[in-house]
């Protein structure tokens, strides 16, 4: 592509899940030519190529999970099942050669910045130079292990919804699941079809809302072939639909909260008929508080005669099973933990320096945060996708990066116009954002009296706390007056303690 910009930089982008296949693409669109995509694992595909249990699907519907440029009229289902996405990931990397470009197998172990340029080193040992990194390393993959004690006493089979053991049949056997948040209820509503008894071990009732799916006929199929513009008016339309409602609800919009509210309600009173099973089902947090489940077949997998709640507390882990605060031992042949990420690992366990030997750990040190989600003041020419406070919540997480990505790319726009020497947002920025964001929380409903991982230590919430359509709006245009001109201050020694050991992945 032809272009008039002085520079052509050179650009890492760490991972080749949603984010980095669309980074690739838009890079190239771009006319940058000297891209690398670096990834850990053997093929693109991110978290739907890491979660393959069970019932795994997207909760967002299909034709608003794709990305705008690319519709996918083959979707069997409305919430499209995870292989599904898979191979959609997997067809449009191929069609836009990017898995082509990508370095598979080689996961980024060091990333330092020097004067003007980033230094890589690989865990093939290969080391890299680059202008510009982009860090599309994704939210939620380090699996949380529940700190339970005796967990690993269990003598039967135990495993993390993250890492599914398929070797192990449930046909017929004693299941427990610990958790009830999104993957779970996903799991439950499968597994409790074929397991000889169910146990869901549950610390804190969710809200459960339904929005029934829908299989697509070959009929659907066919009249969105080659129709891209059929495609967009449908994804247009649930995105409308979704920010409406559900992000507004989420946000401060009292009508939008009174109808969740009252569907959500409405569909544990209609789903559920025994009192004591739905007061057990029953939060006692307003509805969105934690992230809205949507599920049209959670309520009745909990009815099934297999199935059976377990409300009181976990004392412990026996090498039989889970036993329970009330000295109840119950009996499993597998153990499912349904129990989450650690949602603030970000890029870990990658060792990361920037400016002045400025470690992640010590920016990080006091809180998380970044300015416009993406930029980390102190680590110029880096960029981390999808960082703290991007509207993740219900809505599409594929709209999010694509905002961003644009955002992104008119940064290093400015950079090839020599308009910025390096691209880094100043400190003073970084704080004036997180106290915009603050200052937004208190009419979110995430302060609602619930703990969710949309919770930072100190409790804040590290979500974007206003409308969508003002989120967009905001990262329309780099506000450079946010960024340093000129050599910034050298970072003081005391902010630049050495990189402490990074968490390992699980
Ligand atoms: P999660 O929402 O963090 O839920 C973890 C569950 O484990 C909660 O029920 C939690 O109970 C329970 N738990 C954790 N530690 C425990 C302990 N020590 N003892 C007892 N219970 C314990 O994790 P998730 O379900 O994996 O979902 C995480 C996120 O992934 C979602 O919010 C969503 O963003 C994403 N996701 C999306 C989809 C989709 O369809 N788009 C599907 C799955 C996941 P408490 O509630 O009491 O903490």
């Amino acid at each position: 592509m032809k272009n008039n910009f002085a520079k052509n930089p050179s650009v890492v982008v760490i991972g080749a899940g949603m984010t980095g296949i669309l980074m690739g693409i838009k890079l190239r669109e771009a006319g940058i030519t000297d891209v690398t995509i670096l990834e850990k694992a053997h093929k693109v595909g991110g978290t739907w190529r890491e979660n393959t249990y069970p019932g795994v699907a997207c909760d967002v519907p299909a034709h608003m999970y794709t990305y705008s440029f690319r519709g996918n009229p083959e979707w069997a289902h409305r919430f499209a099942h995870g292989d599904e996405i898979q191979s959609y990931f997997e067809t449009v990397a191929k069609e836009y050669g990017i898995s082509d470009s990508v370095r598979f197998n080689e996961a980024v172990d060091e990333c330092h910045y020097r004067d003007g340029k980033w230094y890589l080193t690989t865990s093939l040992g290969n080391r890299l130079t680059a202008d510009f990194v982009v860090a599309a390393t994704g939210i939620l993959h380090h699996a949380a292990y529940p700190e339970i004690d005796g967990l690993d006493s269990f003598k039967g089979d135990k495993f993390h919804t993250a890492h599914w053991n398929h070797d192990v049949s449930l046909e017929g056997k004693r299941v427990g699941i610990i958790g009830t948040g999104s993957t779970a209820t996903q799991v439950i509503s499968e597994i409790s079809k074929t397991a000889g008894h169910l146990t869901v071990f549950q610390r804190t009732p969710q809200w459960v809302c339904s929005v029934p799916d829908k299989n697509y006929s070959e009929t659907d199929k066919a009249r969105l072939r080659g129709n891209q513009k059929l495609m967009t008016r449908l994804s247009e339309r649930y995105a409308f639909a979704f920010r409406n409602i559900f992000t507004a609800a989420v946000t401060g919009n009292k009508l939008a909260h009174a109808f969740v509210n009252w569907t959500t309600r409405r569909n544990l009173r209609k789903s559920v008929r025994d009192p004591e099973l739905r007061a057990k089902l029953t939060p006692n947090y307003k509805v969105g508080c934690k992230r809205l489940i949507f599920s049209s077949t959670f309520y009745a997998a909990m009815q099934r005669d297999n199935v059976c709640l377990e409300t009181t507390a976990i004392q412990r882990i026996s090498e039989r099973g889970v036993v329970t605060s009330d000295g109840t031992e119950h009996a499993l042949d597998v153990l499912i933990l349904a129990t989450g990420f650690h949602p603030f690992n970000f890029m870990r366990p990658m060792n990361l320096t920037g400016r002045d030997g400025l470690s992640i750990d010590s920016a990080w040190a006091k809180k998380v945060q970044a300015y416009r989600s993406v930029c980390l003041p102190g680590f110029p020419n880096f960029f981390l996708m999808l960082g703290p406070n991007t509207p993740i919540g219900n809505y599409s997480v594929i709209a999010m990066s694509e905002v961003q990505s644009n955002y992104v790319l008119k940064l290093i726009d400015q950079w090839r116009r020599d308009s910025l020497e390096t691209v880094e947002a100043t400190e003073e920025a970084k704080a004036r954002f997180n106290a915009y964001l603050k200052a937004g929380m208190g009419k979110t409903v995430w302060v609602g009296g619930c703990q969710s991982w949309y919770l930072d230590p100190d409790g804040d919430p590290a979500m974007w706390p206003y409308s969508w359509e003002q989120w967009a709006q905001e990262m329309e245009e780099p506000d450079l007056g946010d960024f340093h001109r000129g050599l910034p201050a050298r970072i003081a020694p005391a902010e630049r303690v050495p990189p402490q050991p990074a968490e390992k992945a699980a």
